[in-house]
């Protein structure tokens, strides 16, 4: 199957764990994969680690780099040079980074990030030669009132920009309300929103058809089977379950 067929299984570590905890983790996750074969073999796996750690991860995966890639959780908006604290898309795709998570609801929503450093941010990293997941998705009081095609729309339409498409461009569909509740969106409202999202990228982009829109949101192994063989359902971006070996690749397992 085409690398571009197969769903995306992505991993959001976030801020947890020892740099221990995400060796041990990481070995359990290619382990499992391994064990679980042509079980899993329509997935491509995904771990975006902290930052810090992802450096010892490699080391690990270089022996087996088709068993899981490996991907930053944010870049820096600008290129090399004097900005403390900052690490590149240059840096990470140097390491051996893929993918990069780009306006995830927690940098939206907690650190302030808006649109337009989110653009800069996609520009740097698909200049850098990583791939964007870049992540769109309305809060409750949006979706309550009404407005969450129209907040989709506004995030999505703000990387219309030269370079993008369905190879370099993962769009990552995560209700800002379903992030770390329990609380998953309906399959109803996920089918209707990824058929937007599939709609508005017709729009945007030549080889639309291609691009993959993962669902994130409380994605658990006993949702998973219902929420990934939704229509324009290509993949999960997975946070609190993708910290257990067993359950991210469980997830799969009800994918495939
Ligand atoms: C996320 O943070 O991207 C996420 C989807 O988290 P969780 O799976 O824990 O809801």
């Amino acid at each position: 199957m085409d690398r571009i067929m197969k769903k995306l299984i992505a991993g959001n570590w976030k801020m947890n764990g020892s740099l221990q905890d995400a060796c041990e983790l990481c070995i359990a996750v290619m382990d499992k994969i391994e064990k679980n074969g042509a079980a899993v073999s329509d997935c491509e796996f995904l771990i975006c680690p902290p930052a810090l750690h992802i450096g010892s991860l490699l080391n690990y995966l270089k022996d087996r780099p088709d068993i899981v890639k490996v991907g930053a959780q944010d870049c820096a908006a600008y290129d090399n040079g004097a900005y403390t604290g900052e690490i590149s898309a240059a840096m990470f795709a140097d390491i051996g980074c893929e993918y990069v998570i780009i306006g995830h609801s927690e940098r939206r929503h907690i650190i302030g990030e808006g649109d337009e450093i989110i653009v800069k941010k996609v520009k740097k990293a698909i200049e850098n030669g990583l791939r964007v997941i870049l992540c769109v998705g309305e809060t409750q009081g949006e979706r309550d009132k009404g407005s969450a095609k129209e907040i989709v729309a506004k995030q999505l339409e703000a990387v219309k920009i030269d370079g993008i498409n369905s190879e370099n461009l993962v769009i990552a569909y995560e209700p800002v309300w379903a992030i770390g509740t329990g609380n998953a969106a309906t399959v109803d409202d996920v089918k209707k929103m990824h058929a937007f999202i599939r709609a508005k990228l017709k729009e945007m982009l030549a080889d639309s058809d291609n691009l993959r829109i993962l669902y994130g949101g409380s994605v658990k192994v006993d949702n998973a089977a219902q929420l990934l063989n939704i229509e324009n359902v290509n993949g999960a971006l997975i946070g609190g379950a993708s910290l257990d070996a067993k359950s991210f690749v469980d997830i799969a397992k009800a994918a495939n």
